[in-house]
């Protein structure tokens, strides 16, 4: 079976040992140094009786230990399950019970909060502390480093990735080795890399986007260039300094890059492209002017490895075609195909063995009703024109049915986030006594400033059609967030009596 990717660190490190794999904070790891530190790890978690298909909760931020141990567990066979080093109280606790896993690697800084958050029996904690002499990750990566077993089947299980949570309890997606390999193919061919490239990489590893570019300097001949986080002052000079040809953009970026100061560097910097997803068009021309760096967007989710669509035309505001590999149709409630122009379920098919999830872990429920019939039902809206280009539009369950209309919350948000101090917002329905919904939106204003209800009402009635215009507005100090900074919609009040009507 060829189709993993845990072989090619082993080929590669034989074939070209001085080879560097990645840059961690500017110093180099070789192939070599990873295949070994990997096999070492491989080697201790057998020692310590775990077995192929267990699971082992890492905890820790990128990191040259913690790409070890994610390679020693792939060669282990042992299943990754990947924990937000932001991660904590009844989140943490959630994940680490719902996911059993055997063994937890933690940093040093969250070994505690990890034990705290584990139920009982809990299962040991492994901390990755660079000054203790024994019973350290450290330790157990500098053993012996014979590790001679075959590496798991492409379709056994790498990594089980939790969602973010964004529409109700996070779900753990399961991942195989050959998804996780087709998920770098697809960056690959997103991002036009050759040979010599080097990729950016400030995104953490405990997420699809990051760790879908583990396999990449492998297939495709680029290298990585890590850093410990995302630092928006710093962030040219770091991509200059590392010779950065890629760099990915998510959550935001693009908008916290643009708010920095003109600078020399603006230009003087080798990144020619940017792939990543949620790149708003007002965001997309002003930063490819700016930056001199093209846009590729892309649409996807974990649940179909990660990338499914992408934009590699210039569209402003697409999110392109289908991988070779996946077809998408646009589905309405009947299961009957939307005509060109309006807006249907985004249905994902493929005939690419392991290309879409098999499933969630233990959680029938959520997977019966997303894989049917051999598709993935991604539970989000998008719409083709009729060059077949696909439009996101928002998830089906975050839209209201208001007067007759739904009405997507996602449209309604990125308008009322131009109006002026507003930092951001959400959209949510509240029942009216008659069953229908009406429209809440909760507000959050910018540092020191304030937002008057009633004058966003006036100004949201001059850009929406009436159905759309929010009922009620509250505005709040914060909001309740996933780990991945997506606001907990399930959490906002639904109530009407605590707002401005
Ligand atoms: P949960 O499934 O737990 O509610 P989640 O779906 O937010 O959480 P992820 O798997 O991290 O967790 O995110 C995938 C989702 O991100 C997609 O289903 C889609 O709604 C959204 N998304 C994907 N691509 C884009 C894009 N280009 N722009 C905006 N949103 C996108
Ligand atoms: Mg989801």
């Amino acid at each position: 079976d060829d189709e993993g990717f845990v072989d090619l660190l082993h080929a590669r490190a034989v074939a070209d040992p001085e080879g560097i794999y990645a840059k961690f904070n500017g110093d180099p790891i070789t192939f070599a140094q990873l295949d070994r530190e990997s096999s070492a790890f491989a080697a201790f978690l057998r020692r310590e009786g775990y077995r192929p298909g267990d699971h082992v909760a890492v905890m820790m931020r990128n990191s040259v230990p913690a790409l070890s141990a994610i390679f020693g567990l792939a060669k282990a066979g042992i299943v990754w399950i990947p924990v937000n080093a932001q991660q904590r109280g009844e989140g943490l606790r959630y994940l680490l019970e719902h996911s059993r896993p055997g063994l937890v690697i933690a940093d040093a800084d969250l070994a505690p909060l990890a034990r705290e958050a584990l139920g009982n029996p809990a299962p040991p904690v492994l901390v990755n502390d660079t000054d203790a002499i024994s019973d350290s990750l450290a330790d157990a990566l500098r053993g012996t480093s014979a590790f001679s077993e075959r590496t798991p089947a492409a379709d056994a299980p790498f990594a089980i990735m939790y969602t973010s949570g964004t529409t109700g309890r996070p779900k753990g997606a399961v991942v195989s080795h050959r998804m996780l390999r087709l998920a770098s193919e697809a960056v690959g061919l997103v991002s036009a890399a050759t040979p010599g490239d080097v990729f950016f990489v400030w995104e953490p590893l405990y997420h699809i986007g990051g760790a879908q570019l583990l396999p990449l300097p492998m297939i495709r001949n680029i290298r990585l260039a890590m850093v410990d986080r995302f630092s928006a002052s710093r962030f040219w000079q770091q991509t200059v300094a590392e010779g950065a040809t890629h760099i990915h953009h998510l959550g935001g970026i693009l908008q916290i890059l643009l708010k920095q100061p003109p600078s020399d560097l603006d230009r003087k910097h080798g990144v020619k492209i940017a792939w990543g997803g949620g790149c708003p068009p007002d965001v997309w021309g002003q930063f490819q002017d700016r930056f001199g760096i093209q846009i590729r967007e892309c649409y996807g989710m974990t649940e179909a490895s990660s990338i499914t669509t992408y934009n590699n035309t210039g569209l402003v505001g697409s999110v392109g075609r289908p991988m070779p590999w996946f077809t998408v149709e646009l589905l309405d409630e009947t299961g009957a195909r939307v005509p060109i122009g309006e807006r249907g379920e985004i249905v994902v098919r493929t005939s690419r063995k392991g290309a879409l999830f098999p499933g969630y872990f233990d959680n029938p429920e959520a997977t019966a009703k997303t894989l049917r019939g051999g598709a993935l039902y991604t539970g989000d809206l998008g719409s083709f024109d009729d060059q077949g280009n696909l439009y996101f539009h928002g998830r089906m369950t975050d839209s209201v049915r208001c007067r007759g209309e739904n009405v997507s919350a996602w449209e309604v948000e990125h308008v009322a986030a131009d109006f002026p101090d507003v930092e951001d917002c959400a959209m949510v329905g509240v029942s009216t006594d008659i069953g229908e919904q009406d429209i809440k939106l909760f507000v959050k204003p910018k540092a020191g400033h304030r937002v008057d209800p009633e004058k966003m009402s006036a100004w949201l009635g001059e850009r929406l059609a009436p159905y759309q215009n929010p009922r009620y507005i509250a505005v709040v100090d914060e909001f309740e967030r996933t780990v991945s900074q997506r606001i907990m919609k399930h959490k906002l009040s639904t109530r009407s009596d605590d707002c401005w009507d």
